[in-house]
């Protein structure tokens, strides 16, 4: 499972603060109890003692003591259940309640991870990723060979938008295959609005289904992250997770990278992230309306050299889909 550390001890806490919280819950119905129904509390003075006596006749060798202080306790604990029925409250009010009784809120079970540390995994996987709701509508399933034409034949690649989306569309399915250990890379470039942005989600989409941690953010985003956690030095803890996440999940989407105001501090803090999360053989899904020379002018040789040497290229060709439903929907 693709948890960073941080995430990882994130939950770990969220479980600490439960026990405390349920400590505190059981302390609050038992002086509750102690305060209402005084006999109660003679009851569990009665078992507190009960039980030291007994220890010490065990210590003292007698024999059959153990059988006769758990007869003993039995009857005394009885007593405090029917007590406690009498007066309207549950038998076990006094005792500790578990808002996950099958693990009893440790998150493990018999030292394997219990349902409900899964269940918060996946909910932090799937929040953190900011697309939950997106990739419900964009995914492989949805993507549409439709949008693109069949006729005419592109130059620049010699087949039509449709042959070569068919193309770029197996690429992005192989990729998510490949998806594992080693983490590939992948720059989608192209006009606006022929795709790019549905394709990172149909791989995203498949990605945290497959549990690993997904981060995606528009290239603005991403930078405003960026400077945040570089300048203000108060800067939300949230904030500084964020960018730890950024840095660490297992495939960060850059959307719409040369959309965002750019300059020396942006280009410097891209080549940190990008090379950062290759030297953690993290992956990295980018896309832009920026050609590779366009790259270059507007984020430094380092940077496109970074992606030549270690990212697939996937041009994609077609018109605006945009327009296009537009149109449709307007017919
Ligand atoms: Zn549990």
């Amino acid at each position: 499972m693709a948890l960073s550390n941080s995430q990882y001890d994130a939950i770990i806490r969220e479980y600490g603060r439960q026990q405390l919280l349920n400590k505190h819950e059981q302390d609050k119905r038992v002086e509750e109890i102690y305060r209402l129904i005084p006999a109660v509390r003679e009851l569990d003075d009665a078992i507190s003692t009960t039980a030291v006596q007994y220890a010490k006749k065990m210590l003292g060798g007698d024999q059959d003591a153990l059988n006769r202080m758990k007869e003993e306790l039995a009857d005394l604990r009885e007593q405090k259940k029917i007590l406690l029925q009498s007066r309207g409250y549950r038998a076990d009010y006094m005792e500790m309640q578990y808002r996950c009784p099958d693990c009893r809120d440790t998150g493990y079970v018999n030292g394997k991870k219990c349902h409900c540390f899964r269940q918060a995994q996946m909910r932090l996987l799937y929040a953190q990723s900011n697309i939950e709701e997106v990739v419900k509508r964009e995914n492989f399933q949805t993507f549409s060979l439709e949008y693109y034409d069949d006729e005419q034949v592109i130059p620049a690649i010699g087949k039509t938008a449709r042959a070569h989306i068919r193309q770029v569309e197996e690429a992005c399915r192989r990729f998510v295959e490949e998806f594992g250990e080693k983490k590939g890379s992948l720059l989608l470039t192209g006009n606006t609005g022929v795709g790019k942005t549905f394709l990172a989600n149909c791989i995203a989409k498949e990605l945290i289904d497959r549990y690993f941690s997904v981060i995606y953010l528009s290239a603005s985003d991403l930078f405003d992250i960026f400077s945040k956690t570089k300048f203000e030095y108060q800067a939300e803890e949230e904030m500084k997770d964020m960018y730890g996440f950024i840095l660490d999940c297992d495939l960060l989407i850059i959307d719409d990278l040369g959309t965002e105001l750019n300059n020396s501090f942006t280009s410097s803090q891209l080549f940190y992230c990008l090379n950062e999360r290759l030297n953690r053989k993290k992956g990295t899904v980018i896309s832009t309306n920026l050609s590779l020379n366009a790259l270059r002018d507007n984020y430094t040789e380092r940077v496109t050299s970074r992606i030549m040497s270690y990212y697939q290229i996937l041009p994609v060709y077609g018109d605006d889909i945009r327009l296009k439903k537009r149109r449709g929907s307007r017919q």
